[in-house]
């Protein structure tokens, strides 16, 4: 009984916890690419007034602000709230996927959701800084891979055994065949266009990729998603823009990444059981 209501408290807990890491992600998708300190000196970025605390309420101050700074008028990214908004609420669906009642909230689970949800955050920022700037920063997908094999040895220390849990040879060798058969399709994919498709931003991500959800079935599972998503996607962009071929591989790659953790063990156990079976 005290538990469940420990479970129900720790919800809304999770959500509040998502949107001032969303806050945090919204400094990331500025800074990474302009190589600043991601340490949060809030000032207005356009008349260069230091935010009180009480403007930086995620969602919050955006709304009262309506979106303009209280100084100079300058008006704030309607990104910005967006991201907070999402991470909040990928937050609470990674938890209620991991830790799905109160019997399973423990250390080992709650160290799950930190490591997944960070997962999750990591996609975040990539992906709006490469539809923006057209480039996947190191620091959200080679730099990610080390911390992704120490998670995943902490898991296993902790005895994690729900949704995700893989061994450490998994999230080595994932990590090794997903940049791999990247690299490879690169060099097959250029040689045929002519031009480069598949950047090396991408394959350092799907070694990324590899490292936390394992080879078989997430990485697998991911890249094969990710690749029909993004040409579709890039397809139909090309068409209807009118402009040089642009596939969207790493938001796509980071959509179908977030979409398996959220929902994958429905897809895997739903349309593939004899995989599910195999990958136990
Ligand atoms: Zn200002």
């Amino acid at each position: 009984m005290m538990s469940t209501d420990l479970y129900v408290l720790f919800q809304p807990f999770v959500l509040l916890v998502g949107l001032v890491i969303g806050s945090f992600l919204n400094v990331c998708i500025q800074r990474l690419p302009e190589d600043r300190s991601l340490i949060p000196n809030s000032a207005c970025e356009s008349c260069g007034t230091r935010i009180q605390a009480y403007d930086l309420i995620p969602v919050a101050s955006y709304l009262l602000l309506r979106g303009k700074c209280r100084h100079c008028d300058a008006p704030i990214g309607g990104h910005l709230p967006l991201i907070e908004a999402l991470t909040g609420l990928v937050s609470w669906l990674v938890f209620v996927k991991l830790i799905p009642d109160a019997a399973h909230l423990d250390i080992a689970h709650l160290a799950a959701w930190g490591v997944y949800f960070g997962f999750c955050s990591l996609l975040i920022v990539l992906s709006y800084v490469d539809i923006k700037h057209r480039i996947i920063p190191d620091q959200t997908s080679i730099y990610a891979i080390p911390f992704g094999f120490a998670a995943i040895v902490l898991l296993n220390q902790l005895g994690y055994d729900g949704w995700l849990a893989i061994g450490w040879r998994q999230s080595v060798l994932g990590a090794l065949f997903a940049g791999g058969f990247f690299k490879a399709a690169a060099i097959i994919a250029k040689a045929m266009a002519g031009y480069d498709t598949l950047g090396l931003g991408d394959v350092k991500l799907v070694a990324m990729f590899g490292a936390f959800l394992g080879v078989f079935p997430g990485v697998i599972w991911v890249m094969m998603l990710g690749s029909i998503l993004g040409s579709v996607v890039g397809i139909i962009a090309t068409i209807v823009l009118r402009r040089r071929p642009w596939m969207p591989f790493g938001p796509a790659l980071a959509a179908a990444a977030m979409f398996y953790v959220v929902y994958g063990d429905v897809v895997v156990q739903g349309f593939f059981p004899v995989l599910a079976l195999w990958a136990v």
